[in-house]
C-alpha cells in the first residue's frame, strides 16, 4: 500500500550531504588516515557508480548521438611551451591577499581587502596575482627545459590535437572535439565539500565554427547545455539559470561567456561556462609551434582558423548539484522518527538500479531464489544484495542511497514465482514474475 507523503521535512544542506556522502561510501577525504590534504577527494563504491553515470549520459549526449562531434583523450600534463603560447603561464592567476598577521591567505576577489583580515583582524597585504598551474619537472633532472605544467583546464589537449583529428577524420566546421578528464589547480581557497577541488573531472568541448557564425553557435550551445542539465541530469528548472558574464569578468581568451549557474545551499555559483573563445587558442598555438593549424573549405577552396564555442562544465560539480537536487527527507507517518532520507534520482543515474532481498537470511530456500534473481540481474544492471535487518530497514537505506527498484523474494516466490517490486518514489508495491524482471527494467530505464 501506498505511504502517504508529506511535504519536504527539512532542507538540504551542504553538512547533510557530506555526511550521507562519507556514511554510505559516495565520497571520502583523500589521504584521511594522514589528516587529509585539503581540495582533494577519492569516489567510493557508491560516489564511483554516480560519476561514471554522469559521465556516460555527458558522453551520450556530446558525442554518441552526435554526427558533427568526436572525442578525445588526451596527456594531463603538458610541457611549459604549450601554457607559454597558450597564455596560461601569464593569465591564469587568481588575486591574492595575505594577512600580515596570521599569513592566511585569501581570494581577494572573495573578501573585502580593504578591510582586515577575516580570520583574526590582521592587515592585509594588497592583493597580488597567484598562478594557479601546479608546476612539475619531467624526467630525473630537475633543469628549466624539463618543465611541465598539469593542465588546469582539458581544453589545450583540445587544441593541440586539433590537425591530428582533422587528418584523421571526415569532419568538416562545424564540428566538436570533446573530452572528459582530469584538471588541477591550485586553487588559493577550496572548500564547500566538492565544490571547488584543487584535483577534478571537466566534460569539456570546443566546437569549431566559421568566424562570423560565433554569436549563432553560442546561443545555441547555451540552450543544449541548459538542457542537458534538466533533461538528462534531472536538475529542477528552477534551480538553474543561465548569466551572462560582464564584460570584466571574461577570461583572457574569451568574448563572451555564460554560466549556467545552479541555487547551491551557500550560494548562486558556476555549474557550467559557455564561452566564445574566438580563433584566441588555434593562433596562439600557431604561432607558437610554427604549424598550420587553418581549416582548409573544400567548398569554397578557402583556409581560415575556425572560431571556437565551448561548454565547460565540472564534473564534480555535477555529481554535487545531482546529490543537491535529489536528496529529500519525506515524512511517512506521526511518530519522530517515521521520516526517511531519500535520493530521487533519476535511474540512469542512481548507483544501484535494483536491490534484491530474501524476506528472511534464514531461510535457505528464499535465500537461494533470491541469490540466483540477483545474479541473474548482475550482467544487464548495477544490483545490490541486501538481507540484513527487517525489509522495512532494506528499503530506507536503498531510498537513501537512491536505488530506483527493490525486488523481494518471499513464500509465494517458492509457489507461483512472483516477487515483489517496490517503487521507491511511489513506495507501492506490485507483484510480478521474476522470470519477467529483466526486461522490466530495461523498458523501464530506457535505451542504454
Ligand atoms: P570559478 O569561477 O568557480 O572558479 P571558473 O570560471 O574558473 O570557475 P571554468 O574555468 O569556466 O571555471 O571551468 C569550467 C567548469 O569546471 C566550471 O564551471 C566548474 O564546473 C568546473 N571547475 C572549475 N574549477 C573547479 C574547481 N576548482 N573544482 C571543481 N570544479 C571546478
Amino acid at each position: 500500500m501506498a505511504v502517504q507523503q508529506s511535504p519536504v521535512e527539512a532542507q538540504v544542506t551542504m553538512e547533510k550531504i557530506a555526511a550521507l556522502c562519507k556514511r554510505r561510501g559516495f565520497i571520502y577525504g583523500s589521504s584521511e588516515i594522514y589528516g587529509g590534504l585539503s581540495g582533494f577527494w577519492d569516489y567510493g563504491p557508491l560516489g564511483v557508480e554516480l560519476k561514471n553515470n554522469i559521465r556516460r549520459r555527458w558522453w551520450y549526449a556530446m558525442v554518441q548521438v552526435r554526427p558533427d562531434v568526436v572525442g578525445l583523450d588526451s596527456a594531463t600534463l603538458l610541457p611549459e611551451i604549450v601554457w607559454k603560447s597558450s597564455g596560461h603561464l601569464e593569465n591564469f592567476a587568481d588575486p591574492l591577499a595575505e594577512c600580515q598577521s596570521c599569513r592566511r591567505r585569501f581570494r581577494a576577489d572573495d573578501i573585502d581587502v580593504s578591510a582586515p583580515c577575516p580570520h583574526c583582524g590582521g592587515t592585509l597585504t594588497p592583493p597580488r596575482q597567484f598562478n594557479t598551474m601546479f608546476r612539475t619537472h619531467v624526467g630525473p633532472i630537475e633543469e628549466e627545459g624539463s618543465v611541465a605544467y598539469f593542465r588546469p583546464e582539458t581544453a589545450q589537449g583540445i587544441f593541440l590535437n586539433f590537425k591530428n583529428v582533422m587528418q584523421t577524420t571526415s569532419q568538416k566546421v562545424p564540428f566538436g572535439i570533446a573530452q572528459i578528464g582530469k584538471s588541477y589547480r591550485n586553487e588559493i581557497t577550496s572548500g564547500n565539500f566538492i565544490f571547488r577541488d584543487r584535483e577534478f573531472d571537466q566534460m569539456e568541448m570546443e566546437f569549431f565554427v566559421r568566424p562570423g557564425t560565433d554569436d549563432h553557435w553560442w546561443e545555441y550551445w547555451k540552450e543544449q547545455r541548459f538542457r542537458w542539465w534538466t533533461d538528462e541530469l534531472g536538475i529542477h528548472p528552477g534551480n538553474l539559470r543561465t548569466r551572462n558574464h560582464e564584460p570584466s569578468e571574461l577570461s583572457h581568451y574569451s568574448k563572451q561567456t555564460a554560466d549556467i549557474e545552479y541555487a547551491y545551499p551557500f550560494g548562486i555559483k558556476e555549474l557550467e561556462g559557455i564561452a566564445d573563445r574566438t580563433d584566441y587558442d588555434l593562433k596562439a598555438h600557431m604561432a607558437g609551434s610554427g604549424q598550420d593549424l587553418r581549416y582548409f573549405d573544400q567548398e569554397t577552396q578557402e583556409h581560415f582558423v575556425p572560431y571556437v564555442i565551448e561548454p565547460a562544465a565540472g564534473l564534480d560539480r555535477a555529481v554535487l548539484v545531482v546529490l543537491l537536487d535529489a536528496y529529500a527527507e519525506e515524512r511517512l507517518g506521526p511518530k519522530p522518527g517515521d521520516v526517511r532520507t531519500v535520493l530521487h534520482l533519476k535511474p540512469k543515474l542512481a548507483p544501484f538500479k535494483v536491490a534484491v532481498f530474501p524476506l528472511s537470511a534464514n531461510k535457505p530456500d528464499l535465500v537461494s531464489r533470491a541469490r540466483s534473481i540477483y545474479e541473474s540481474i548482475l550482467p544487464l544492471m548495477t544490483a545490490a544484495w541486501d538481507d540484513i535487518g527487517n525489509v522495512g530497514k532494506r528499503y530506507r537505506r536503498q531510498d537513501e542511497i537512491g536505488t530506483p527498484w527493490c525486488v523481494t523474494v518471499d513464500y509465494q516466490t517458492l509457489e507461483d514465482g512472483t516477487v515483489t517490486i517496490r517503487d521507491r518514489d511511489s513506495m507501492t508495491q506490485e507483484r510480478h514474475p521474476a522470470d519477467q524482471l529483466s526486461s522490466i527494467f530495461l523498458e523501464r530505464l530506457g535505451p542504454i
